[in-house]
């Protein structure tokens, strides 16, 4: 029985080295047995009444644990409470009275006479950087219109298409025209407008015709001083310390605890008002420091993954990994997860380093999911991680058909489009002059039934996030510069264009990043994750001068939302569809038929015009020389002719 020999190990303590005490419970930890006697089901965290408070922890390990109460938010003075332990490794007290807005952390002291300080893991409220943990009565996070907020509608998934947004840098240049720059409610602000007199903010993201929001995190990160307002004071926030807190630096009022969870729910109504849903960033595969984190605050030891010679693995890249193999890790995530859903309406998660976490964890996720609403989106990078997981176990895009309806960032269609970005970033892709490519751009684009199972084992195009941007990497402007070197701007822009109509068109579900549809630069900053605002705000000037590419954008959303064709359900429906004509020489030319409707499509990749037979038929163009015709350019094609098409551009014909 592990309970014997942890009760033993605290008789121990005081009388033995602490070393030898230290060494003992970490082997303890660490076999499967300390789960199944000690996996807690019950509540944890602050249980909140107007009439009394509840405190639950789960710390097995530790032989006392204290809350220390404050009396104020930052100040000194605190009641101190002694918990009392109570089944499977549960530490509890009631106390008395209306606790709404107490400061709190926990005293913790374990048998290798180690004494740790630690805030909640299950807080919902922090106060500034944090630093102690916060009750609140839900029911005071409440704001105007919230118990009336809805999830937009989505009458078919198919139609999900997600723009990739960060919270401050949508509204943190002075051309945003938005009042709170760089928060929550900068993005509630309508009617904010360019120089040029053109949306920005919410109502930029709500006119460009895509369903979904995924927003860069928004829960409480650790490397940016939430009261200091300085461009440079910036990170974007995959170094977690609150999973359940939003983070305050996006607050107007960080010092109070209340002002971030009320203005995030603000913005996330203001969201849903204008059609869009929201998807949460989250990253629950490592944290900011081991030391300094509530997880191992309160169980040193437990929530991680680690070596045979007992250091932390670092498949993650930031120096450790979660266990979410743990039942109370697995909990963890799921808690967390169903809370944003049920407390924020988040509608939809994207899993940071997703192949961190095992198959098992991620299916319970997708459940519990699905309990709350089976619309709300799932999915992450699957990418094979070197941690202390078998890879059979880890929840990768090879092994997606073990994970049905969690999707996956497909890196097989950026790299094929634009080129890889290992090592000097400088290899090119379809757009950007490789020969050979064709055949991997069609398989992606087609909604990778062709790849290779060790790529992926996918069941539907449904789990592939087809993009060529996102955060990470240089945006796709930068990428060509640096693959393809000084280049006539028009090129750039033509070769840009190329891609994007492929994501916009592709099967599966297409991804863009922020200002892809106008060219934003990073400034040739391949990982700008510190850089400041300076390099990483949306540059609405930009927008401004590249109004024709905004609108191609938007008219090539607008074709795929109203042409079933490509937005296909299954891989039999894909097969049945697409005829493939051409698909050598930078040229790729395909056939599709849904319903009565049929269409040509040709991607050009050549730097100069083309000529292709057009099959039998009466075309009419939809689109070519990459923008969508008017109504008053009609433009009639007979089959059986050449068809040209402009270099490096994309034409859509529709049979009559
Ligand atoms: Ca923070």
């Amino acid at each position: 029985m592990i309970q014997e020999q942890l009760n033993a190990l605290f008789q121990r303590a005081n009388h033995e080295e602490p070393e030898v005490i230290r060494s003992a419970l970490f082997t303890l930890l660490s076999r499967p047995e300390f789960d199944q006697e000690y996996e807690y089901t019950g509540p944890l965290g602050p249980q909140y009444t107007a009439e009394a408070t509840t405190f639950y922890l789960w710390a097995p390990t530790a032989m006392q644990v204290d809350l220390l109460l404050f009396e104020e938010w930052y100040q000194g003075e605190y009641d101190r409470v002694r918990l009392a332990r109570g089944e499977r490794g549960v530490y509890q007290t009631r106390v008395g009275g209306d606790l709404d807005g107490k400061a709190y952390v926990f005293d913790l002291v374990f048998p290798d006479g180690i004494r740790h300080y630690g805030t909640d893991p299950y807080a919902r409220a922090s106060t500034l950087d944090s630093e102690r943990s916060v009750v609140v009565n839900p029911r005071e996070t409440d704001v105007p219109g919230w118990q009336a907020d809805q999830r937009p509608s989505l009458s078919d998934m198919t139609q999900t298409v997600i723009y990739e947004a960060n919270v401050r840098d949508l509204t943190s240049s002075d051309a945003s025209g938005v009042t709170h720059k760089g928060t929550f409610i900068g993005l509630t602000e309508l009617g904010t407008v360019t120089a040029a007199g053109q949306p920005t903010g919410l109502d930029y993201l709500a006119h460009l015709g895509v369903t979904h929001i995924q927003l860069m995190p928004i829960f409480d990160y650790f490397t940016v001083k939430e009261n200091l307002k300085d461009h440079n004071n910036y990170n974007w926030g995959y170094d977690p310390q609150n999973y359940n807190v939003p983070e305050g630096s996006l607050a107007t009022d960080p010092m109070n605890p209340y002002s971030r969870i009320r203005e995030l729910k603000r913005m996330i109504h203001a969201f849903h008002q204008a059609g869009l849903r929201v998807v949460m960033d989250v990253v629950y595969n490592h944290v900011y420091d081991t030391e300094l984190h509530p997880l191992n605050l309160t169980v040193p030891g437990y929530y991680f993954r680690y070596t045979e010679q007992g250091a932390f693995t670092n498949g993650s890249g930031v120096g450790n990994d979660t266990a979410s193999e743990r039942a109370m890790m697995r909990r963890y995530i799921i808690d967390s997860l169903t809370l944003w859903a049920n407390h924020y309406h988040i509608d939809g998660f994207r899993v940071d380093l997703m192949g961190i976490h095992d198959i098992e964890t991620m299916n319970q996720a997708r459940q519990a999911l699905d309990r709350i609403d089976p619309t709300l989106l799932l999915y992450g990078e699957g990418w094979n991680l070197n941690t202390a997981l078998p890879d059979s176990r880890k929840a990768a895009f090879y092994n997606a058909n073990a994970l049905p309806r969690i999707g996956f960032f497909n890196d097989n269609l950026r790299d094929a489009v634009r080129g890889s970005d290992w090592g000097d970033g400088r290899d090119v892709g379809f757009i950007t002059g490789k020969w050979l490519m064709e055949q991997s751009v069609i398989h992606n684009f087609l909604g990778g039934e062709q790849l290779p199972s060790n790529v992926t084992t996918a069941t539907s195009p449904w789990q592939l996030i087809q993009y060529v941007e996102a955060h990470d990497n240089w945006t796709l402007w930068d990428k060509i510069a640096r693959s393809n070197g000084e280049e006539a701007p028009e090129k750039r822009e033509r070769r840009q264009l190329l891609a994007n109509a492929i994501i916009a068109l592709t099967q599966g579900i297409p991804f863009f990043h922020q200002g892809q549809e106008f060219f934003d630069t990073k400034f040739g900053v391949r990982d700008s994750y510190r850089s400041g605002d300076t390099v990483n705000q949306v540059d609405w000037h930009r927008r401004d001068e590249h109004q024709q590419a905004t609108t191609y954008f938007r008219d090539l959303l607008d074709f795929r939302r109203r042409t079933p064709l490509f937005h296909l359900p299954t891989y039999a429906a894909i097969r049945s569809a697409f005829h493939i004509h051409k698909a050598d020489y930078q040229i790729i030319a395909l056939e599709g038929q849904w319903a009565s409707e049929r269409y040509f499509v040709v991607f050009n990749g050549q730097d100069n015009a083309i000529d292709i037979p057009l099959p039998k038929g009466r075309w009419r163009v939809i689109a070519k020389d990459n923008r969508f015709l008017t109504e008053e350019e009609a433009d009639w094609r007979t089959g059986e002719g050449n068809l040209h098409v402009e270099w490096l551009a994309t034409m859509i014909l529709k049979a009559e």
